[in-house]
């Protein structure tokens, strides 16, 4: 991250403070706080947690396949499509 996230400006390699508008630059800690967070919420262990510690797992399981699905693309229902397909025949074959 080479400028100011709040206004651009070109950022200096030891800088912690932007010139220009006061902006303070994230530090490392935080980008990687940043970054455990994104994975907890978009990994299917974050998932999982999420699940767990809900009041009500039950609700909180429907509303989380329910979003699940919703941002489910085309191609992600096609490749799911295949992955069953193919479990299937492979079943199929062994029997
Ligand atoms: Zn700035």
């Amino acid at each position: 991250m080479n400028k100011c996230p709040s206004c651009a400006y070109e950022r200096k390699e030891f800088d912690v403070r932007c010139p220009k508008c006061g902006h303070f630059y994230p530090t490392i800690q935080e980008l990687i706080a940043e970054e455990v967070a994104y994975e907890e919420q978009h990994s299917f262990r974050g998932w999982c947690l999420r699940i767990v510690k809900a009041d009500n797992i039950r609700q909180a399981l429907q509303l989380e396949l329910r979003q699940f699905r919703e941002e489910l693309t085309y191609k992600g229902w096609f490749t799911l499509f295949l992955v069953i397909a193919f479990v299937f025949a492979l079943t199929l074959s062994v029997i």
